[in-house]
């Protein structure tokens, strides 16, 4: 198995640490806010990879973080007058709704950065021992980044050409740093942001420090994977690969995957430049199995351009597999039984083929785009071969076949249950009863029920609408 590794800027072949294991640690989201559909590249990319894996037999570690202290998630905060833990665990609450909707795999843990304060203390002050971290007079702690000398190895980067970038930006509230690269690892509370007590200041954590100590917690010193988006290359994982490998001694991570960015118009999705469009916005339009299908058309390292044009293509790609395994399933239950025919054994030859033509697909750097080729072609021969009469065991064979390779890909192929209208109504004027009892976590799961049957409401003023999505 390939995979392209930002460390050496090529495909590698796949050797995992140990025998039959992969660990795996992914960069997740900072909780300040409902995810955006951009977020969500990461999450189905990975879980895609982590699937394939599985599906090769390997035993998948996951462990993906939440960052819930941060800038942002104080800003709000504020905002709304409420604790920022009140703001983290409303969003990733809403957030592990969307991955479950997107059918992301739950992940064998989702370390929070607050609840591994005491870990973040142990790699600072081992830093520190070691020389390669210094307390400036306020309580900051910082990273030397002069004294890694592997500095810029990920984002191959040189310290000497960063450093005359900094050069031109005044930084003010960082004079305690001995050179413009270092970075913070631990600062001092401002007045009521959260805070923990420290041997150097009552302050909180750096970001890049967190996912060093939670990937040493939960999977140890040396990882298999590492990943994230392209933008987490420079500073946050040259930092992480500073902090680990100066702390515990070995090489951090093997191999380092980066998802390139979904776009809108070529310009980066992002809450910054307000071009985005959340999960749950796109969830009352389409059912997000579109949303996953559309991302893995792409190859991960390839920029994609979200467009209605696009996501219309992948419905209709999309529901072209669906109805081929709908239909092989409907002959399944009126095959023959008995040996398969002479014909039957070359076309299932031919199935074979096509396995092989996917499984090399996602060897090779995880090339999703062709892999999908190769199950539109496997539909294609199930289509114009299996009828009425066909063998049991040919219909079975590519039937099964197709659901397998679809959910390496996280795509379910069993059809929804169809709502009657008035199983609608009825959960609705529950709804409304929940809401009148000014019960609205009901109400919201209640909404968040139909919507997973593909039904959405709107409150209007004549009352409640409903459509099917
Ligand atoms: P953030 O909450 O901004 O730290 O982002 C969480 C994850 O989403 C990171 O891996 C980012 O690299 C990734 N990400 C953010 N925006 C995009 C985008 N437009 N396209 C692809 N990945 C993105
Ligand atoms: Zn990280």
């Amino acid at each position: 198995m390939k995979i392209y590794n930002t460390l050496s800027k090529r495909k590698e072949e796949f050797v995992p640490v140990e025998p039959g294991r992969v660990k795996m640690y992914v960069c997740g989201p900072t909780v300040y806010n409902f995810i955006h559909i951009g977020n969500a590249r990461p999450m189905i990319v990975f879980d895609t990879v982590r699937r394939y894996f599985e599906y090769k037999g390997y035993d998948v570690n996951y462990v993906s973080n939440f960052t819930d202290v941060d800038d942002k998630i104080i800003k709000k905060a504020i905002e709304e007058g409420v604790d920022a833990d009140v703001i983290s665990k409303r969003y990733i609450a809403e957030c592990k709704k969307d991955m479950e909707a997107l059918n992301i795999r739950p992940a064998t843990k989702n370390p929070l950065a607050t609840e591994e304060i005491c870990g973040m203390l142990d790699m600072i002050g081992i830093l520190i021992e070691k020389g390669y971290a210094y307390v400036a007079a306020d309580g900051t702690v910082y990273y030397r980044v002069r004294k890694f000398k592997d500095y810029g190895k990920l984002s191959h980067k040189n310290l000497d050409d960063l450093q005359s970038g900094f050069r031109e930006i005044k930084v003010t509230g960082e004079e305690g740093k001995e050179d413009p690269n270092d970075f913070v690892l631990w600062k001092p509370k401002k007045d009521g942001e959260p805070y923990w007590e420290s041997p150097w200041c009552q302050g909180r954590p750096g970001w890049h420090i967190e996912c060093s100590v939670m990937a040493k917690r939960y999977l140890g010193d040396e990882i298999d994977i590492h990943a994230g988006g392209e933008d987490l290359v420079f500073p946050h994982h040259e930092n992480e690969i500073a902090q680990s490998e100066a702390a515990n001694g070995v090489t951090f991570a093997k191999y380092w995957m980066h998802n390139a960015f979904l776009n809108v118009d070529n310009k980066k999705m992002s809450k910054s430049l307000g071009n985005f469009f959340t999960v749950r916005e796109i969830s009352e339009k389409y059912d997000l199995q579109v949303l996953r299908f559309f991302m893995l058309s792409a190859h991960y390292r390839s920029p994609l351009n979200f467009s209605a044009e696009l996501m219309e293509a992948s419905k209709n790609g999309l529901e072209r597999i669906l109805t081929g395994v709908e239909k092989l399933k409907e002959l399944s239950a009126k095959a023959a039984a008995g040996e398969m025919t002479a014909e039957e054994l070359e076309n299932k030859k031919r199935a074979e083929e096509l396995v092989a033509k996917y499984e090399a697909a996602m060897e090779d750097d995880f090339n999703t785009a062709d892999a999908i080729s190769a199950v539109f072609e496997l539909v294609k021969l199930g289509n114009s071969t299996a009828s009425v009469g066909s063998s049991a065991d040919y219909v079975n064979g590519i039937k099964e076949t197709l659901e397998k390779l679809c959910d390496v890909m996280g795509i379910i192929t069993e059809k929804k249950e169809e709502m009657l209208d008035s199983e609608i109504e009825d959960m609705i004027a529950q709804r409304q009863a929940a809401r009148k009892a000014k019960n609205f976590a009901l109400a919201d799961e209640i909404r968040g029920k139909l919507l997973e049957m593909g039904i959405v409401l709107e409150d209007t003023r004549e009352g409640v609408k409903w459509k099917r999505a």
